[in-house]
């Protein structure tokens, strides 16, 4: 099966998404064709590629970007908006998994995307929507007592006061459930509309002189001084290529096939609920993503819809009845939503990692390949653009930062890995059952 096709039309955004609907989509991009020449050669238009070739392209680089779809048409035109703080393994797990000098090396880089995508949004007029605030739910006692320390520690040993720990009667108030014990508050963390955004990092990439081609998939790359990468009607040369697909990628590059794993995610729009019910779902306007292994995460648009994201499946193919599967766990925070309509349901494919960090590597000096982002692809791979951008002009410290977390191959390679995921997933999803 062909993950790029099996659940779309090839160069349409998915029909039944809220963000088709809310946003003026430009007129398609013209496709590659013919011999093409350029410095760097970007396979993906999401916002991996996207900031790669902005950074690159403001550095007078010649870059080609390659989109089989459209801008954004991948995970980064789909997801749940939520502009997360840190890396997607909370800074405990990962001092115990890297040790503390560099657990504090990759919080900081966290830190650093944050200020790049503020800063992109507002250099570039980005209008997306961005509404500031993140709530971290927590289901069971022992999520709560997690949340303490983590509160704690984060000021501690970080430095950071936006962080603010909820207790009982203070999530109460911000969220219209009893669904949680506790939890925390992200003074600094966001939402965003997603596709919005990608949009504008498109046009301000195009702007830099970037030139991006839709519907341009990449069939096969050849490696060498310079590297040839070939789509149906075109052939390109380039010093550097910058692999950008994610969930998206397939088989195309066998390392980071055997690294990054796709998994598909669901989100449902209510229909427009008027701001005083959104408001009583949600009083701060925050977005908000709870302690299962199987996340819910939940916002209200700027038309006080509640989109409401949760649910994965492990095959390639989406799920029949996907406003079913959603519906369900959305009314278990929010019984009060029993009639409200279900305007959209639509579902996406990011890529996970085994250890749940990004996936950063380099093959023959010349291929870079970045993904992975298990989530929290915002601002990750927003932050990857510039990573990439930096190590292609020869400064490798973030680069090496980011690789030097580490990385494991999913059982099985890359044609293998399936039955493995299914197993491991269901099992994990089942915990969040007890
Ligand atoms: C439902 C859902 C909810 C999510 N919620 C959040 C959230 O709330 N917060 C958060 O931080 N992250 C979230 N994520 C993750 C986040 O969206 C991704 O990590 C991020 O968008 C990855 O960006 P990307 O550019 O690397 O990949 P993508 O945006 O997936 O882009 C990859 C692009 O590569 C193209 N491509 C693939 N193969 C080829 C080829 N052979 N030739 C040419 N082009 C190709 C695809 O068409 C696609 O457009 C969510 C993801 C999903 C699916």
């Amino acid at each position: 099966m062909d993950i790029l096709t099996v659940n779309d039309q090839p160069g349409e955004y998915p029909n039944s998404s809220y963000y088709l609907h809310s946003t003026a989509t430009p007129p398609p991009r013209e496709q590659a064709a013919g011999e093409l020449r350029c410095d760097i050669c970007i396979v993906g238009a999401g916002y991996t590629g996207l900031s790669t070739a902005l950074y690159l392209a403001e550095k007078g680089f010649d870059v080609i970007v390659l989109e089989a779809n459209r801008i954004g048409w991948g995970a980064s035109g789909r997801n749940g908006g939520q502009v997360h703080l840190g890396q997607r393994r909370d800074q405990g797990e990962l001092e115990d998994l890297v040790g503390r000098d560099h657990a504090r090396e990759l919080w900081d880089l966290a830190q650093r995307g944050l200020r790049l995508v503020k800063g992109l949004i507002n250099r570039h007029a980005i209008d997306c929507e961005w509404r500031n605030g993140l709530i971290h739910a927590d289901l069971r006692k022992s999520d709560h007592v997690h949340s303490q320390s983590y509160a704690e520690k984060m000021a501690r040993d970080y430095g950071c006061n936006d962080i603010h720990l909820l207790d009982k009667a203070a999530i109460g108030e911000e969220l219209g459930t009893t669904a949680y014990r506790g939890g925390l508050f992200f003074e600094n963390g966001a939402h965003l509309h997603p596709l919005k955004y990608a949009l504008g990092l498109g046009k301000a990439a195009e702007n830099a002189g970037a030139r991006i081609f839709e519907m341009s998939r990449v069939t096969a790359i050849e490696p060498g001084s310079k590297v040839s990468i070939f789509t149906g009607k075109a052939s390109v040369k380039a010093d550097y290529l910058v692999l950008g697909c994610n969930g998206y990628h397939g088989n195309l590059h066998r390392q980071t096939a055997r690294h990054v794993m796709p998994i598909n995610n669901f989100i449902i729009a209510t229909e427009p609920l008027g701001e005083r019910r959104a408001r009583s779902l949600i009083r701060s306007n925050a977005a908000v993503y709870d302690s299962n292994f199987v996340v819910n995460y939940y916002r209200c648009s700027a038309d006080h819809r509640m989109l409401f994201g949760g649910g994965e499946s492990y095959g390639f193919a989406f799920p029949r009845d996907i406003p079913g599967l959603v519906r369900k766990r959305m009314l278990d925070v929010f019984p009060q939503l029993e009639t409200a309509r279900i305007d959209y349901a639509w579902g996406g494919t990011l890529g996970i990692t085994m250890t749940r960090m990004p996936y950063f590597d380099r093959e023959q000096n010349n291929i870079l390949s970045v993904g992975g982002y298990s989530g929290h692809g915002v601002v990750m791979a927003s932050l990857s653009g510039m990573i990439v951008a930096e190590a292609i002009r020869g400064q490798l410290g973030a680069f090496d930062i980011m690789a030097r977390a580490p990385k494991t191959v999913f059982p099985g390679g890359a044609l293998l890995r399936w039955p493995f995921l299914i197993l491991a997933m269901t099992w994990f999803s089942l915990r969040d059952r007890l």
